[in-house]
């Protein structure tokens, strides 16, 4: 089933939800889920968000960022799981899993491609701008009334995963949506001033090693970057997601695709893809068990940061 009504209908008909979203949470995922939570909960649905890693501070000024929680494995029965922004339920922990695994029902809502269709209730929307998106239009649908507070969160949403509305998934309708949560009370001031303009100092340090690395092939049409461990540490970043540095490998005039390669872990290497327009970036990124949009899309490596600058340099030439 993959109608937004009949999802709207589970989210009516249940009043015990959890909401969660995919690992390295990004602005739309926060944003979707803090808005959905605003919304179900002015309905007085008792309503809990699970996320294993941490909420960027740049988020904290969105209602209730607090309220998500690590995953607690317990006896929970008779709730609804909403899964958003997750290309697939691989993309959340073991513990996430096992939290969700007695749900009621489960809800897939999406606007990845490449979504794996999974739960027993999915819409995934590709020509959706972003998750967000999609919510503002779930919750016409259901009619409930969009306050100020999520307004706050779906404009955030929308602003991080359009690169504020410059990036090619914006659309009229992207731009009616924004325009529409701007009426409700969304502030564009609050969203610049903590989406970017309140980066902690260590965050900005991020930006001066990836610049430091910057690598272009011979041709110019690849440019890479990357973050060692040590370098992430020494900055004091570890708890920061660095938003934004990969696409000073792609603004670079003549390149095709931007490379982002950062050490999270021993041997674990997460790696960002950006590209112009001509290269599917979402399908490279599948071939290495990731996924994502074909301009903007990422994949985890299992390997030293080296082995895996040299494996995926190799095929993103082939491609170039
Ligand atoms: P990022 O480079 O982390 O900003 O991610 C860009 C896009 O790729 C987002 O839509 C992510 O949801 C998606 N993505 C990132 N990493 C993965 C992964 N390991 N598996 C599937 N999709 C991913």
């Amino acid at each position: 089933m993959n109608q937004l009504q009949e999802i709207a209908a589970q989210l009516l008909k249940h009043n015990y939800l959890i909401l969660t979203g995919h690992a390295i949470p990004d602005g739309d995922c926060i944003g979707s889920m803090l808005g959905l939570h605003c919304a179900l909960q002015n309905l007085g649905k008792k309503v809990e968000m699970i996320l294993e890693d941490p909420v960027p501070a740049i988020y904290h000024y969105l209602p209730h960022w607090e309220d998500i929680r690590p995953p607690v494995i317990s006896e929970r029965h008779g709730f609804a799981a909403v899964y958003l922004d997750c290309s697939d339920q691989c993309r959340v922990s073991e513990e996430v899993r096992q939290v969700l695994q007695n749900a009621a029902v489960t809800i897939n809502i999406d606007h990845h491609r490449d979504n794996s269709r999974f739960g027993d209730y999915y819409y995934v929307n590709p020509e959706a701008a972003a998750t967000a998106e999609i919510i503002y239009e779930l919750l016409h649908i259901m009619q409930i009334p969009i306050g100020q507070d999520v307004a706050n969160c779906l404009y955030a949403g929308i602003i991080m995963d359009t690169g504020r509305f410059m990036n090619s998934n914006t659309t009229s309708l992207t731009m009616k949506v924004a325009s529409e949560l701007l009426q409700k009370g969304a502030s564009v001031d609050l969203a610049r001033n903590n989406l970017f303009e309140s980066k902690p100092l260590a965050e900005v340090l991020l930006l001066k090693h990836a610049l430091g690395h910057l690598t272009l092939s011979e041709d110019g049409k690849i440019a890479a970057m990357w973050l060692t461990l040590e370098e992430v540490k020494q900055a004091g970043a570890m708890d920061y997601h660095p938003e934004g540095i990969i696409n000073y490998a792609r603004m670079i005039a003549g390149v095709e695709v931007g490379l982002l390669f950062r050490e999270v872990g021993i041997d674990q290497v997460k790696v960002g893809f950006r590209s112009r327009g001509r290269v599917d970036v979402a399908s490279l990124a599948r071939e290495f068990g990731g996924g994502g949009h074909r301009l903007a899309a990422g994949a985890s490596f299992t390997g030293s940061l080296e082995s895996v600058i040299a494996l995926v340099l190799d095929r993103v030439k082939d491609v170039c």
